[in-house]
């Protein structure tokens, strides 16, 4: 986002509808689904409206889970006085009182400076990034640079001796005073429910959550989020097309994927490589042959499933009886109150799907009546591109003349191997391959 969003309006009811984000500096922007990856913190305290509110099995989580702060010194020096060969090292912090077995003495260094880790390899700058965690991350949102600086190198010359210098730049991250994060990342709170990550991810109508709040198996981590995205993606995609489903074996069996490798590792002959360059030289010169129109696959019974997939479930939901079962209702059940739904939907109810069924069809014919003009068209073209650049630029088989006398004598063998493939262009989906 260029600007900040302040408010997020979205339709409670359905996984589809209306949606608008309003931005701070005014602008709107519609959208039929929304995935919010707004941090917890940001919902915490509140920054972003929603309308409808939150619904209160939402809100739950928001408030039970928890959001800590842990902040980071980043220091860049003139050049490394550290050991090189460890990527991270830590500091052992004496306590006030050096004797003493009480906690109290401990208390006021621990969490301060004392992990660091080398980013210089990454960064391309001699670069220390410094820890801070706990009471010393929270004490760090308001402390001096230059006190944290001070700090940072007496630790520093306890391992490294007092040539230590000083840094050249220091930044230091303040995350819970930054305002689009509110602290770090999530943890466990007093009163969560075992439950919480879960339903942080369920979307509410065609509102839909992601972010390292809204993965229970890896929270507080950027592979959770990224895996919570690839999630909310999916959601928002069987909102779409319905729910998809997974083929068994997932994986193409082991003889076949050995043959596709041996297909890809087989060397090109000479010849292959010669109409490779025929065939770029000819979509230069025309363009890509065009490609007839995805066949159709959609009826009045699908287009009903996708919008009603979210109400079939709800229903599915319902009818579990508490204390039988645990989690949500398969695929399957959802499949077959879909089914029985529909059996009971009107001929009315039915009409706007049957409606849409009959524009798409109506749209395809018009595609592949465009398709049926084209092709044939661009077929002729390509004979003619094709002849040209044959005669400008023959094929040589290597080791031969243009003239076809092989470097031996061997006469003629180049002509002869030119003539005994046929050649003509087909579509693969890897693209553009010669038959
Ligand atoms: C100091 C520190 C160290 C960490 N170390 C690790 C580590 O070693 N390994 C690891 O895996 N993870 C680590 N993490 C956690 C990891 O960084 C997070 O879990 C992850 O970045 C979360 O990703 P996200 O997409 O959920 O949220 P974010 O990356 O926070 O993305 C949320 C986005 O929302 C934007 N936003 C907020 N409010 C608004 C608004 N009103 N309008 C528009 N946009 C808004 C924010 O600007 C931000 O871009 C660390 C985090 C911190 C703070």
């Amino acid at each position: 986002m260029k600007t900040p969003i302040r408010k997020i309006n979205y339709n409670a009811a359905e996984s589809s509808g209306p949606a608008t984000i309003e931005c701070e500096d005014g602008t709107v922007i519609e959208a039929d689904r929304i995935v919010s990856t707004i941090p917890l913190g940001v919902l915490k305290h509140g920054d972003v409206e929603f309308n409808p509110p939150l619904p209160s099995w939402k809100v739950g989580p928001i408030q039970r889970l928890g959001y800590g702060v842990l902040n980071k010194v980043i220091l860049v020096y003139k050049k490394p006085f550290w050991d090189q060969t460890r990527h991270i090292f830590g500091a052992l912090r004496r306590p006030e009182n050096v004797d003493s077995l009480d906690q109290v003495d401990y208390r006021s260094q621990r969490g301060r400076f004392f992990q660091f880790l080398d980013v210089t390899a990454t960064t391309g700058l001699p670069c220390l990034v410094a820890l801070m965690a706990g009471d010393a991350a929270v004490d760090t949102e308001t402390a001096l640079d230059d006190d944290l600086v001070r700090e940072a190198t007496e630790v520093l010359r306890t391992i490294f001796g007092q040539s230590v210098p000083p840094p050249l730049e220091v930044t230091v991250a303040r995350w819970a005073k930054d305002r689009f994060s509110r602290g770090s990342y999530s943890s466990s709170g007093p009163s969560m429910l075992p439950t919480d990550y879960d339903t942080m991810a369920k979307p509410v109508g065609n509102l839909y959550f992601a972010g390292e709040h809204t993965i229970g198996t890896h929270p507080a981590t950027v592979h959770g989020a990224y895996l919570s995205g690839l999630r909310a993606a999916g959601e928002v995609l069987s909102s779409l097309i319905g729910d998809i489903d997974i083929p068994t074996p997932l994986l193409v069996p082991t003889e076949s994927q050995a043959l596709k490798r041996k297909l890809l590792e087989e060397p090109k002959d000479p010849l292959g490589i010669y109409e490779e360059q025929v065939y770029y030289h000819t979509i230069s010169q025309i363009g890509e042959r065009p490609m007839p129109p995805e066949k159709l696959n959609v009826s009045a019974y699908r287009l009903y499933c996708a919008t009603n997939q979210d109400a079939a479930r709800e229903r599915c939901q319902a009818g579990i009886r508490p204390g039988k079962r645990k989690g949500k209702a398969g695929p399957n059940e959802v499949r077959h109150m879909l089914s029985k739904m529909w059996k009971q939907t009107s001929p009315e109810e039915k009409k706007p799907f049957e409606d849409m069924v009959a524009e798409r069809k109506a749209a395809f014919v018009v595609k592949l009546a465009e398709y049926e003009r084209l092709a044939p068209q661009w077929d002729e073209q390509a004979v003619s591109v094709r002849a040209a650049y044959i005669s400008e630029h023959p094929f040589v088989q290597p080791g031969m003349g243009e003239d076809g006398v092989a470097a031996d004598g061997n006469e003629g063998r180049a002509i002869k191997q030119r003539r005994r493939k046929h050649v003509s262009y087909t579509e693969n989906r890897m693209g553009v391959t010669r038959a």
